[in-house]
């Protein structure tokens, strides 16, 4: 991997090109968007892009004799997306793993691969977030992104490709720059989980903690479609003879999700719905896949309507299975 410090002014001309092809999270923005041409798309998160709040899967129609499907299509132009290091870790460490392994989804594939992803680092958490508690950092990287740390004159570059012909070696000083800047944006945020913690909850499906987690969410969905990795979907097919099927977002938040065709419903109640978030981000979902479902991003924190936190159900969690083990 190469480092380097690229100049504003060659920033600019790297990006020259891409103006059109440009895309950046909105919290990303909110500190970096003087970095950007005013081109650039803004999105609430790398979601938006990967997997569209609502797609034409494939087009149908009755010829007659027969039905005729086309399969629907996919932009394939390259595209970079640059965000914080909890959004591109949400892409990275949680929705590739579910539509990247098989059965995979193809048109995420298709979009996946013309994507290529920058994280800027995050200089300042806000009180929302909580990356540090399931295991990223606010310089977390991944070996196939650009890892930038935007400065008052240049930009800090770890990466490979195209932006890293236009650096210049900075030396011993920069590198010790940019780790006392790590240390003072590290330092006091909360340590990571217990690592029997996913395991542990499990154990907790029944237990009478999730009525006082659950009962003052009045499950709107707001959190599920804002968060940078949920990702569950409904299908629908829109039209007879002729119609196409839809892809859109859907939320374990609502009581129809899991409504079986005889009107049985698994989770009735609001408590199995918020303990099926809970459960699915921090037990099951790291039980199958080795990392937790929740990058810490704080968003659902920040724009709940009622204040619903879902850190107090995680501290609830681990104090109780803490103090059951002690
Ligand atoms: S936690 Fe908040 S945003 Fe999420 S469903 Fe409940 S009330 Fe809505
Ligand atoms: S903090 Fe909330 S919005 Fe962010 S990843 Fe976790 S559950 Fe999703």
């Amino acid at each position: 991997m190469s480092k380097g410090l690229v100049t504003k002014e060659k920033w600019w001309k790297w990006l020259e090109d891409k103006k059109d092809r440009l895309f950046l999270s909105e919290r990303a923005q909110k500190r970096y968007g003087s970095w950007f041409p005013p081109e650039v798309k803004v999105v609430k998160n790398g979601k938006e892009i990967l997997l569209p709040s609502g797609e034409e899967m494939y087009r149908y129609f009755w010829a007659g004799e027969e039905w005729k499907v086309e399969e629907g299509e996919v932009n394939t132009a390259p595209l970079f997306f640059f965000s914080l290091p909890c959004e591109a870790r949400a892409i990275i460490e949680i929705t590739d793993k579910v539509f990247l392994h098989e059965p995979i989804d193809k048109n995420y594939r298709q979009r996946r691969k013309s994507l290529s992803l920058g994280i800027l680092a995050c200089l300042q958490p806000e009180p929302t977030c909580f990356c540090s508690l399931v295991g990223g950092g606010p310089f977390w990287k991944n070996e196939e992104a650009l890892f930038l740390v935007p400065r008052k004159e240049d930009i800090y570059v770890e990466g490979e490709g195209e932006l890293l012909s236009y650096s210049e070696e900075g030396g011993e000083k920069v590198k010790q720059e940019i780790q006392t800047l790590q240390k003072e944006v590290e330092s006091g945020l909360p340590s990571p989980l217990p690592s029997y913690f996913s395991q542990e909850l499990y154990q907790h499906f029944e237990d009478e903690e999730w009525d006082d987690i659950s009962w003052h969410c009045m499950n709107c969905g707001a959190c599920t479609f804002l968060c940078p990795t949920c990702y569950c979907f409904d299908l629908s097919i829109e039209g007879r003879l002729k119609g196409f099927q839809l892809r859109s977002w859907d939320s374990c938040m609502f009581p129809k999700f899991t409504l079986h065709a005889s009107f049985h419903n698994p989770r009735p109640t609001g408590k199995e719905r918020v303990r099926q978030r809970v459960m699915h981000k921090f037990s099951y979902f790291p039980e199958r896949e080795g990392n937790f479902a929740c990058v810490g991003c704080g968003v659902c924190v920040e724009k709940c309507p009622v204040n619903w936190d879902i850190r107090e159900a995680i501290e609830r969690m681990v104090e109780k299975i803490d103090r059951l083990r002690a």
